[in-house]
């Protein structure tokens, strides 16, 4: 399947046919100012099914996924779904701008997190984004970065050592197996390997 196939597969539980350019998803933006495209935008490549151009875009990478866009549309278009379905699409093509790999490093940093544990461990999301987003770039900078808020935060209790997991993780691998692609599924065994032997994920 091509992309613009694709993308209209994934895209086909919602209704961007419906989006009439009224512009309200931006105005609510709180991401807008920094995007290459504004959610609008977004919504009207999709429409045009220009795959191509809005899957290599900042913008997608540089939503915070708020929901403003969806809650405040008259149309009731599930802008922040496009938005999420994009860019998994993205990341699993490759072709995420390289200077959104580190969110997109940190995307997968605070999934298997949530995938071992249930819920986040910071010390771990931590450790996994700065290491992988320093093999990216090799990024002294990203390593050091924030060193100095850690015992702050800790103080004000905003940051914990001890991470905790729900009693039931199983039921979480089940339904981290049930969405995630075949190939995405080998690929975190073999890091859950590497992990379980001392390795970095
Ligand atoms: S608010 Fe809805 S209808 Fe208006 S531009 Fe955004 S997605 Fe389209
Ligand atoms: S979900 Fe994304 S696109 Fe929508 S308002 Fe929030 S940041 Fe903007």
């Amino acid at each position: 399947m091509d992309h613009e196939a694709s993308m209209n597969a994934a895209l086909a539980a919602t209704s961007v046919e419906n989006c009439y350019q009224c512009g309200k998803c931006t105005a609510g933006c709180p991401a807008a100012d920094e995007m290459d495209f504004m959610p609008n935008q977004v919504l009207r490549l999709v429409q045009a099914g220009d795959a191509d151009t809005v899957m290599r875009s900042r913008a997608i990478w540089l939503c915070v996924s708020c929901l403003t866009c969806t809650t405040r549309c008259p149309q009731s278009v599930d802008c922040a779904g496009v938005m999420d379905v994009l860019r998994q699409m993205a990341a699993g093509q490759e072709t995420v701008p390289p200077d959104m790999q580190r969110i997109k490093v940190f995307h997968r940093a605070f999934l298997d997190s949530v995938r071992r544990h249930g819920r986040i461990n910071e010390v771990e999301l931590i450790m996994q984004f700065k290491t992988l987003g320093f093999l990216k770039d090799r990024n002294m900078r990203l390593l050091m970065k924030d060193a100095l808020l850690a015992p702050k935060l800790i103080q004000r209790g905003k940051f914990h050592l001890q991470g905790e997991s729900v009693r039931d993780r199983a039921v979480v691998r089940r339904i981290f197996d049930r969405c995630m692609p075949r190939a995405d599924r080998a690929r975190r065994a073999t890091a859950d390997k590497d992990s379980a032997s001392g390795g970095v994920v």
